[in-house]
């Protein structure tokens, strides 16, 4: 199916194939014509799967309908952090482009002045995190007495995150009458009683994580230290059957640390996460679709919309908080008929998530025992060297020299050096 069959107008089509989309997503191909009909939508999705495209063109096509239209937000879409703020504030730009709709977004952590300057511009479409709204709102700069359709973008992780208070605040000063879009990956009930309470008769969209792609993919656990975590990294990488790997972790600043140490060992190695710009990720994933780079880091957020064919490896650096990020990171992998590893790291900090991922994929990750790292599954503790030793089949753990090689890479070309020699 085409976007031109989901009735959307020409200059938000335009701007939608100059992004290089083709086919809607399925949550895209159910959730345009039930938003377009002006219907209150319960989204069961997560990151990764199209879903701010899913609300934000037909709230584009909406407010360009209403052209010439009298100043107020008409929009607002509350998401949990800054980088999932920024991200949908630029997907409103990317499809928004030839509509002449104004957006812009708010977060807290910077300075408010020029969010501020910008709302004093005047917006119709604002992108907020809970904190910095309530903030602005009570300093006055903010006014939603105009709303008519309110977007609730990752509602469970609102709740993770500590922030549900402020959302219901927040939900109380809008407006009774107006369009109400909810999405959620998971639905706790404390989710699903909020949902009750804010939705009237919605439809209800459900995009479910992928799991006939799970079924292919040959997963495997490590019970690693904390600290020990890159020194089986680089354990792993020896292995030349890695040709690429993508690897996760929970933060930026840990992707950084990851790519630093793996450059130390000759693996060629790149980060893309938040703080990057545009260009450098996509710099960054280009190098390693042409396999300039063997190690892509990446944090979740970062990681959407990545797709390689030939991805051989995932290695779970750190396990997710949400389950189903799990699954969706290890479907990288295994796609286009290939086969798909995953392997994930865990520590004793790590054994809660472990359990949920386990409880939503159904089964038990096989565990491997045998490497120079290991922690018992048993108890929290690192197993002490002398016990490692006698367990492990492979050689005792020592220190990497810089000068050794990993997985056949000699040269050491870091993301920094690939940006001075070639684009
Ligand atoms: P989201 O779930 O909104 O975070 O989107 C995940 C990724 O998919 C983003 O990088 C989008 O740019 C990309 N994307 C969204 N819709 C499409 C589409 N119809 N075709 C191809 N890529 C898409």
């Amino acid at each position: 199916m085409a976007f031109k069959k989901l009735e959307i107008i020409e200059p938000i089509l335009k701007a939608v194939a100059a992004e290089g989309y083709t086919i809607p997503t399925p949550i895209q191909q159910q959730a345009i014509p039930l938003v377009l009909q002006r219907k209150d939508l319960l989204g069961c999705a997560q990151t990764g799967t199209g879903k701010t495209a899913a609300f934000a063109i037909p709230i584009l096509q909406i407010l360009h309908e209403q052209k010439p239209m009298a100043p107020g937000i008409k929009v607002l879409i509350l998401t949990p952090t800054r980088e999932l703020a920024i991200q949908i504030n630029e997907s409103f730009a990317a499809y928004g482009k030839h509509t002449g709709i104004r957006h812009t977004v708010i977060f807290g952590g910077v300075s408010q002045m020029s969010q501020t300057n910008a709302l004093r511009r005047g917006v119709d479409v604002l992108v907020a995190t809970p904190g910095r709204l309530l903030d602005l709102m009570s300093q006055g700069y903010i006014r939603l007495d105009k709303l008519q359709i309110f977007v609730l973008d990752e509602a469970d992780r609102m709740l993770d995150m500590g922030f549900i208070h402020d959302v219901k605040k927040i939900i109380a000063k809008l407006p009774p009458k107006r369009q109400t879009l909810f999405f959620s990956a998971t639905m706790p009930p404390e989710i699903q009683k909020l949902a009750n309470v804010l939705l009237t008769n919605p439809a209800k969209v459900e995009v479910t994580p992928p799991s006939s792609t799970v079924e292919k993919i040959e997963q495997s656990l490590y019970f690693v230290g904390k600290m020990e975590k890159p020194e089986l990294l680089l354990h792993l990488l020896q292995d030349k059957e890695i040709k690429t790997a993508l690897v996760f972790t929970r933060t930026k600043h840990g992707a950084d640390k990851v790519v630093k140490i793996l450059q130390r060992h000759q693996v060629r190695a790149a980060a893309i996460h938040g703080n990057k710009s545009q260009n450098a990720r996509q710099g960054a994933l280009s190098d390693f679709k042409n396999g300039t780079l063997r190690v892509l880091v990446a944090t979740d957020i970062a990681a959407r919309g990545i797709d390689i064919d030939e991805l051989t490896h995932v290695i779970n650096f750190e396990l997710p908080n949400i389950p189903e990020t799990y699954v969706h990171r290890i479907g990288r992998t295994g796609r286009a008929g290939n086969n798909g590893i995953a392997i994930s790291f865990c520590s004793a900090e790590e054994r809660s998530e472990l359990k949920d991922i386990q409880k939503l994929i159904g089964k038990t990750i096989p565990v491997i025992h045998e490497h120079p790292f290991i922690m018992s599954a048993n108890t929290a503790a690192p197993v002490p060297f002398a016990r490692q030793q006698q367990q492990s089949a492979f050689r005792p753990r020592r220190n990497f020299s810089s000068h050794e090689t990993r997985g056949g890479n000699h040269v050491r070309r870091g993301y920094g050096a690939q940006r001075s020699t070639g684009r």
